[in-house]
C-alpha cells in the first residue's frame, strides 16, 4: 500500500527510483515533506511545528523534547545530557545524531516529518544528509530583542508538556514586558490555558518556567544559537534548500505560514518533475 499524500490522495504506485529516499528501514517518497525548522529558541518553532504536523498528519520530532524526556526518565542518555542541557549548552553531536537516526527509522515518518531543534551544527546537518533527505530548511525569523522578551514569558505544563506564554506585544509598539523600547508592527497576545485545557489537564493550572528559560541561560542559548545558525543557513542556502518566514504575530501568522510552506513545497516538486535541480 503506497503512503497517502497529505491531502489524502494516494501517491502514484510506480514512482521512478530517484524519487525515493531510503533510510535504514523507512521508504519515503519525494512528496513526503522532510522539513527542518530553524530559528532562535522562543521564535515559535515548536508551536508552528506542532500545528503543521497536526494539519499534515506527520510527526513533530523535537530533539529538545526527546532529551528532556530522557533526563526526566533518568535513562543513560538522559544522565549524559543533563548537565549540558540544563546549562543551555549543546549536547554532543554523536549522541543527538543517534537519537535522531533512531527516530527517523520509525514507520510513522514515512509520509514526512518536521525536525525541530535539529540540526544545530554543520556536522549534524552533514550526517543528516547521509541518512535521509532531501530537506527543506525553513528559517523562522524575528528580531533578537523581541525573542528575549518572549522567552522570558514562556511557561510550560510539566504534566501535558503544553507551552504557553505570558508576554504581550501590542501593534502600536507598547508592551508590558517591553515598555521602554516598544516596536510597532509586532502583535503577540498572551497564550494562556483555556477552560478546556484546564479541564483536560490539572497541571495546566500550575505552569512552570523551564530551567533553561531563565534570563542568564536564555542569553547563553541565544549566543550559541546565533553562532550556529549563520553557518546552517549558509549550508542550506548553498543547496537552495532554505526558505525564510518573518514571524510578526505568533499564532495568528500560522495560516499564512501554512500557505507559504505549501507554495514552497509545490515549487520544489515542480523542479523535481522538470529534472532541473536534482531532488529539490
Ligand atoms: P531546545 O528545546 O531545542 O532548545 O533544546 C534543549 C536543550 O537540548 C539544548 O539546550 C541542548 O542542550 C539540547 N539539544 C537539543 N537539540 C540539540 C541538538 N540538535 N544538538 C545538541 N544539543 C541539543
Amino acid at each position: 500500500m503506497p503512503p497517502a499524500a497529505k491531502d489524502g490522495a494516494l501517491l502514484p504506485l510506480m514512482m521512478p527510483f530517484e524519487f525515493l529516499t531510503r533510510t535504514t528501514t523507512v521508504l519515503r517518497t519525494a512528496a513526503a515533506p522532510q522539513l527542518i525548522f530553524l530559528g532562535a529558541p522562543g521564535v515559535g518553532k515548536g508551536t508552528f511545528a506542532s500545528l503543521l504536523c497536526k494539519a499534515w498528519k506527520i510527526p513533530h520530532i523535537s530533539t529538545g523534547d526527546i532529551i528532556r524526556d530522557a533526563i526526566r526518565r533518568g535513562t543513560p542518555e538522559g544522565l549524559e545530557c543533563r548537565a549540558l542541557a540544563e546549562r543551555g549548552e549543546l549536547v554532543n553531536d554523536e549522541l543527538v545524531i543517534a537519537i535522531v537516526e533512531a527516530r527517523l527509522d520509525e514507520r510513522d515518518t514515512q509520509n514526512g516529518f518536521v525536525l525541530d531543534g535539529f540540526p544545530r551544527t554543520i556536522f549534524q546537518a552533514e550526517q543528516l544528509n547521509l541518512f535521509s533527505g532531501p530537506f527543506l530548511a525553513v528559517d523562522l525569523f524575528q528580531p533578537l530583542d523581541i525573542i528575549v522578551a518572549k522567552l522570558a514569558g514562556r511557561r510550560v505544563c510539566t504534566m501535558c508538556k503544553k507551552t504557553y506564554n505570558v508576554c504581550e506585544f501590542r501593534p502600536d509598539g507598547s508592551s508590558d514586558a517591553f515598555a521602554a523600547n516598544g516596536r510597532a508592527g509586532y502583535e503577540f497576545k498572551p497564550i494562556l490555558p483555556t477552560p478546556e485545557d484546564l479541564e483536560k489537564c490539572k497541571g495546566c493550572a500550575n505552569l512552570q518556567q523551564r530551567v533553561d528559560d531563565r534570563e542568564d541561560i536564555v542569553m547563553r542559548r541565544l549566543k550559541i544559537h546565533m553562532k550556529e545558525e549563520a553557518a546552517l543557513k549558509r549550508f542550506y542556502a548553498g543547496k537552495k534548500q532554505l526558505e525564510s518566514f518573518h514571524v510578526k504575530k505568533g499564532l495568528d501568522d500560522f495560516p499564512k505560514f501554512q500557505t507559504f510552506l505549501e507554495h514552497a513545497a509545490a515549487h520544489r516538486r515542480l523542479f523535481i518533475r522538470d529534472g532541473r535541480s536534482g531532488l529539490l
